[in-house]
């Protein structure tokens, strides 16, 4: 599962800088993705090849004081709820003072790995760290936010105790052998996510269930659709009562990226009767980020009059017109209408996401594609792609090849893209492009 990894320090340290700098881009694609909250930041970094979630929090003042300064507070506990490890930050110009030592307090109570990070130091030699030992949270270690130093040692350093993410499995398994495709609903509270679980299950056997042994460990459930198998695993915000799956009732962020992250296929339910939310837009920006297979279920359609229907398709197109590429399947997991359509769409993407597709196939489509029409012409002439390979699954990557492809830009990336999905049939997974040029 994802490590998470929570920032805590008092106002002004640089929090929010080493938020950017660990997400770069990738900036707070999650932020005030239940509508929960503002003051929680939500990213993805990276050391190498490996992911993990990041928590930024506003301030941190562990005194319970009324009004902004307490919400605050409450914030940055729920976070370190959270998390993994915190990266406590702390100020090397402002020098140690008594905040500090009261969150420092609060850390070494909380259960959790603290990594002591003194900020701000870019020019300043170890005698800086000296006076922040005497918060007892071992070795300080000297960073610039600002300038990206020390910052990749105090991750590794928070990430240090968990196990690095095995290799993709899907690659050793034996081509011929039926596997689950691993499937997680996501979907704000109240979306129907239980409802179509339950829906999906009923209709079948539930073969096995772990019972979780701690609130850390996933929910896995192995299940038969229409005589495939399928793993549901952990799904985000829900737990199981006796015989059927309900929603808790804290929904929790971190839950629901962990889930899409161990997920082959995302389903992503949508409350058709109150529309796309900004919330919506942020799991499904998400789930793109990933690069996994998506299905949107537009749930409680059975609600919805004709003129509502119309409604909803054009919000969705909308709202949503970044997954363009995702099968839209509408669905009511209350009276179990779609379910079959849906499970089908699924296997769809999951093949899409795991197709291979022989290099002198895909260097046909390419050169077809570039007679249909060329790449435009640039600065350095025109660019002219040759051939083509698959460099990757899940989500598949098409590595194309020639000369002075850095100068193709984004229209014609997309126009590649969307005759590699129409070729190969690739709906459902997101699709990467890249070009490398040989000199
Ligand atoms: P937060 O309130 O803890 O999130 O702090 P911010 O990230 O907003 O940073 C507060 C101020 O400190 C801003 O003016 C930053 O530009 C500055 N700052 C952050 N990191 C560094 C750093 O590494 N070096 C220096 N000199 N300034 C920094
Ligand atoms: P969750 O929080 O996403 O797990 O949502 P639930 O599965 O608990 O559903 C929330 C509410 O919506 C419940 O009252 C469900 O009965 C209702 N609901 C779920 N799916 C449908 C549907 O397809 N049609 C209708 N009319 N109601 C639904």
């Amino acid at each position: 599962m994802l490590p998470v990894i929570a920032l805590v320090g008092r106002p002004n340290v640089g929090k929010s800088t080493l938020f950017n700098r660990l997400t770069r881009s990738r900036d707070a694609i999650v932020a005030d993705f239940a509508g929960l909250t503002r003051d929680r930041q939500y990213g993805q970094g990276r050391v190498g090849p490996r992911p993990y979630l990041v928590i930024d929090t506003g301030g941190f003042e562990p005194i319970r004081t009324e009004g902004i300064v307490k919400a605050m507070a409450n914030q940055a506990e729920l976070a370190i709820e959270e998390c993994d490890a915190v990266i406590f930050v702390c100020d090397a110009r402002a020098g140690l003072t008594p905040q500090d030592s009261r969150i420092a307090d609060f850390l070494r109570r909380c259960g959790r790995k603290v990594i002591l990070c003194v900020n701000k130091a870019e020019g300043l030699s170890d005698i800086a760290k000296a006076e922040f030992y005497e918060l007892g949270l071992g070795e300080p270690l000297l960073i610039s936010a600002a300038h990206g130093q020390g910052v990749r040692d105090a991750v590794e350093a928070a990430l240090a105790d968990f196990p690095e993410e095995e290799g993709d499995e899907e690659e050793v398994l034996d081509e011929n052998a039926p596997r689950a495709i691993k499937v997680t609903v996501a979907g704000r509270p109240n979306a129907g996510k239980s409802t179509l679980i339950n829906a999906l299950l009923g209709e079948e056997r539930l073969i096995a269930y772990d019972m979780p042994g701690t609130t850390r460990d996933a929910i896995k459930v192995d299940f038969e659709y229409g005589g495939r198998p399928y793993e549901l695993v952990d799904t985000a915000g829900l737990r199981r009562k006796g015989k059927v799956f309900e929603a808790v009732e804290k929904f929790s962020v971190v839950k629901t990226l962990q889930a899409i992250q161990d997920a082959n296929v995302v389903i992503l339910v949508i409350d058709a009767k109150n529309g796309v939310a900004e919330s919506d837009a942020h799991i499904a920006g998400y789930v793109l980020e990933t690069g996994r297979a998506l299905v949107v279920a537009v749930n409680k359609w059975d609600l919805l009059d004709s003129y509502e229907r119309e409604r909803a398709a054009l919000d969705l197109e909308q709202k949503l017109h970044f997954l363009r590429w995702a099968r839209m399947i509408r669905i009511s997991a209350l009276k179990r209408n779609g379910l079959n359509h849906l499970m089908r769409a699924v296997d769809e993407a999951h093949a899409a996401a795991y197709a291979k597709i022989p290099t002198p196939k895909l260097t046909r489509a390419l050169l077809e594609a570039v007679q249909r029409q060329q790449p435009p012409r640039a600065r350095g002439g025109r660019p002219k792609p040759r051939y083509a390979h698959q460099g990757g699954s899940n989500p598949p990557v098409i590595v194309v090849h020639g000369n002075a492809l850095e100068d193709i830009g984004e229209s014609y990336r997309r126009y590649l893209e969307a005759f590699f999905r129409e070729k190969f049939n690739l709906a459902g997974t997101p699709l990467r492009i890249e070009f490398r040029t040989k000199d």
